[in-house]
């Protein structure tokens, strides 16, 4: 890869020829239109909060330094910000007049400012390393000054890596937070859409996990079709089958369970009934397991991790018992008493013991004193299995 550093390149020359997107909030071109200032492979423009543009003129106004820019030469004319593309949309705005900065206590735009301090903020030389060379080089560069800077997540480095047709119109569908279709979306998938949580949701779904090799093989893919139609007939299934919206329903792995359970017939009415009674049982414990377990005939209660005894209701249900047992001469464990004769006296160790349900949860049995049994662990892990 070749890297010219270049000082030469002013605020005022990045300026001429600004464009900025207001409905995306980012910045378009600069440089007299040579530079693209948002390339694909970048994330969106993520500081809507206008502290931080104040920020990057005031640094100005102090002659502070900016940091390096970098920017990937893709021809003569043609130049793309890799690095930078924050402050550079933050000159953008300042020199036409977006925004306001403090300055000698007054808030002031650029044009109200003195002339000879417009003239040496458009003066300003930044450091920029122009930089060439084959698209995966620049690429895994890319990805190494951003480790270095604030890291992209994985959706966003996968943007970057299989950049294309594809991924364009991609995160038209899915990283647009101007889609109408978001609201909807939203009961059912946690992320930020600016962060591709909604595009990677989407890309897992249809691709079963295998993200990056779908990406791959769909990189030059004009359209988005076969992703669209997965991803909407995923989202179809869930508001079909549970009509209702829970909060609980975000980020659960929908594609996982629509593969698994779309061809099974439900009532969506008993079935908003269960889930409404499950939710509200404070022995669920993992509530997001709320919505598999029905789906799967209400039997692997594991996906609920109902709520266990505590130390001490473990501790004084094994003192009844083991008094009890040793009065009568026999085991502390009520099942031992009626198994084989070997441990049929067997007084256990506190710590050879688990608590349980006496009536199973699932039976209405609650967790407290009253219906806490402690088993010697062969019988409680049987039990358990049953
Ligand atoms: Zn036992």
């Amino acid at each position: 890869m070749k890297t010219v550093l270049r000082t030469n390149i002013t605020i005022g020359d990045i300026c001429e020829g600004f464009v900025y997107n207001e409905l995306e909030g980012k910045g378009l071109f600069g440089l007299s239109g040579k530079l693209i200032i948002q390339p694909e492979y970048q994330r969106n423009y993520i500081y809507q909060e206008s502290k931080r543009d104040v920020a990057v003129i005031e640094s100005i106004l102090k002659e502070y330094p900016l940091g390096l820019i970098y920017f990937v030469k893709v021809n003569k004319n043609k130049f793309e910000v890799l690095d930078g593309q924050q402050r550079i949309t933050s000159f953008g705005r300042f020199v036409s007049n977006k925004f306001a900065v403090k300055y000698k206590g007054n808030e002031q735009i650029f044009d109200s400012l003195p002339k000879e301090l417009q003239k040496r903020i458009l003066k300003h030389p930044l450091t920029i390393y122009e930089c060439e060379g084959e698209e995966p080089e620049i690429k895994s560069w890319f990805q190494t000054i951003n480790i270095v800077g604030v890291p992209l997540n994985e959706q966003e480095l996968n943007n970057a890596i299989y950049s294309g047709p594809f991924v364009t119109c991609a995160k038209e569908e899915f990283s647009n937070s101007q889609n109408s279709n978001i609201q909807k979306w939203s009961a059912y998938i946690s992320g930020s859409v600016n962060r591709q949580a909604y595009l990677m949701r989407a890309l897992d779904w249809v691709s079963k996990g295998n993200i990056e090799d779908y990406m791959a093989r769909h990189r030059t893919d004009t359209n988005i079709k076969a992703l669209k139609n997965y991803f909407n007939s995923v989202i179809d299934w869930v508001s079909t089958v549970f009509p209702e919206v829970h909060n609980e329903m975000r980020g659960i792995a929908w594609g996982r369970l629509y593969e698994k359970y779309m061809k099974q017939p439900y009532n969506p009415k008993k079935i908003e009934e269960k889930v409404i009674q499950l939710l509200s049982d404070d022995y669920v414990f993992r509530r997001s397991g709320v919505f598999e377990y029905i789906l799967g005939g209400c039997s692997d209660h594991r996906l609920l991790e109902i709520r266990v005894f505590d130390e001490p209701t473990k501790r004084s249900a094994y003192a009844r018992q083991t008094i009890t047992a040793k009065k009568k001469g026999v085991s502390n464990c009520s099942h031992c008493v009626l198994g084989p004769k070997a441990n049929k006296k067997k007084i256990w160790a506190l710590a050879e013991m688990d608590a349980d349900h006496v009536t199973a949860w699932s039976k209405g049995g609650v967790t407290n004193r009253s219906n806490c049994e402690v088993l010697c662990r062969t019988h409680n892990q049987a039990k358990g299995n049953r």
